[in-house]
């Protein structure tokens, strides 16, 4: 609802309501859990980097680093990101702290905000929220296929509907440089059937063609050759023990030759997962292998491998919100001077640790019992004036009087 002459949260953005609060902090342990049990620990790092980093990491002719990225400059004169994605940052951490140093691999994860001035959207948002996981110093498919196990079982774990991953392979730097000039050949030669955009980016971002929305630049692109069909031995060995590897491990998945990422860190394996309840912004989750980044960031050759999903994406596909929280205690009074003695009740119930509340805006005995129904209260007690308490049980509405001194007791039995 617009207010009249008052501020609105900026577009793209969007206060997080405490039902909401609820549902996303219940993802979040439920991830946690899972992250927790296959040995990953939490990270966090800042909300605001040096942009260098994600040019440099995330790559100067992707979306995001070309046209997405809050980017700022700061008092000192100095080139601020607001976070468009985690990855380059948890690697710089990795570097920047010595990591490497330490038994490989390190599983890391992480929750919070990131930034990206997309246009805003059902699902796509200018500032949303990513967990995600990465194992950094290995190069085992092994990682690739425990990596992609642990967002699928969080999705199954949460009750997402109508999931789907697809499973691809970028190869390794050397097979894609020389399939991108393939591609580039290729997409030269249709360049009168290609989009605007796809034809400024043959030179510099090509493969993102497969990404393309207008049916002209889709229909070049079913014809296109494929980056699968071009894996060298080792690209395809290291796909097909991820699909093993997959198979026994129960995640089921279908081979995708398209899928390509925006991001331009990815080498071998790449994944997404989707939803059929999100609409067009139908990507929950996804990642890969990235094996150049640490290196590109100044560390030494790690291999590593990791997603990040959309809290915003899975609280949608979820769709029911969490029933109102319930109370132990509302302790009513009778009389305005019994108020007292209910603020004193409340506070030694809250110190035992149950959930107490009492009335603050006056209202009448009767008001009060509402107001009690409507936090749903367990358990009411009124303080009568003569120094005496009804003990009210809400559900079954059986109530009996009981000496004050007793409320507590009996409340905590
Ligand atoms: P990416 O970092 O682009 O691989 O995105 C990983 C996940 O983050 C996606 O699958 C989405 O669930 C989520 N995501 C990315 N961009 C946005 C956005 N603008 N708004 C909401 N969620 C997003």
């Amino acid at each position: 609802m617009a207010t009249q002459g008052g501020i609105e949260a900026p577009k793209g953005t969007a206060d997080w309501l405490p039902r909401q609060v609820a549902t996303r902090a219940a993802i979040i342990a439920e991830a946690a859990a899972i992250f927790e049990r296959a040995g990953y620990e939490q990270i966090e790092t800042p909300v605001f980097e040096a942009a260098e980093l994600f040019k440099r990491g995330v790559g100067e002719a992707t979306d995001i680093v070309e046209k997405e990225m809050f980017t700022f400059e700061d008092l000192g004169g100095r080139h601020m990101t607001l976070r468009p994605e985690g990855t380059a940052a948890i690697c710089r951490a990795y570097v920047q702290h010595g990591m490497h140093k330490l038994p490989q691999p390190v599983r890391l994860w992480y929750a919070g905000p990131f930034f990206r001035y997309e246009a805003p959207q059902a699902g796509r948002y200018r500032q949303f929220s990513q967990i995600g996981a990465e194992a950094i110093g290995t190069e085992s498919p092994l990682a690739d296929a425990e990596s992609i196990s642990m967002l699928d079982t969080l999705l199954r774990e949460l009750g997402v509907p109508g999931v789907e991953l697809g499973l691809g392979s970028l190869g390794s730097p050397e097979t894609r440089a020389t399939y991108r000039i393939e591609l580039q050949e290729y997409l030269r030669a249709h360049a009168g059937e290609l989009s605007e955009e796809v034809k400024r980016r043959i030179e510099t971002n090509p493969l993102r063609a497969f990404d393309a929305k207008d049916p002209g630049t889709n229909a070049v692109m079913e014809e296109a050759p494929k980056l699968l069909d071009r894996l060298s031995e080792s690209d395809a060995a290291h796909l097909a023990e991820v699909e093993k590897l997959l198979g026994a491990l129960g995640v089921d998945y279908r081979i995708d030759p398209t899928l390509v990422r925006g991001l331009d860190y990815y080498s071998q394996t790449v994944f997404a997962f989707t939803c059929d309840r999100l609409g067009a912004q139908s990507e929950i989750g996804g990642g890969g292998r990235y094996d150049g980044l640490v290196a590109e960031l100044g560390g030494p050759p790690t291999p590593a491998v990791g997603w990040a999903a959309g809290l915003e994406r899975i609280a949608i596909a979820l769709e029911e919100e969490p029933a109102a929280p319930e109370r132990d205690v509302f302790v009513a009074a009778v009389e305005p001077a019994q108020r007292v003695r209910a603020a004193a009740l409340v506070d030694e119930l809250r110190r035992k640790g149950l959930s107490a509340e009492l009335d603050l805006a006056g209202r009448s005995v009767k008001g009060q019992l509402k107001q009690a129904n409507r936090i749903n209260a367990r358990h009411t007690v009124i303080l009568d004036e003569d120094g005496t308490a009804q003990l009210k049980e809400m559900t079954s509405g059986e109530q009996r009087q009981v000496a004050t001194a007793d409320v507590l007791d009996e409340l905590l039995k």
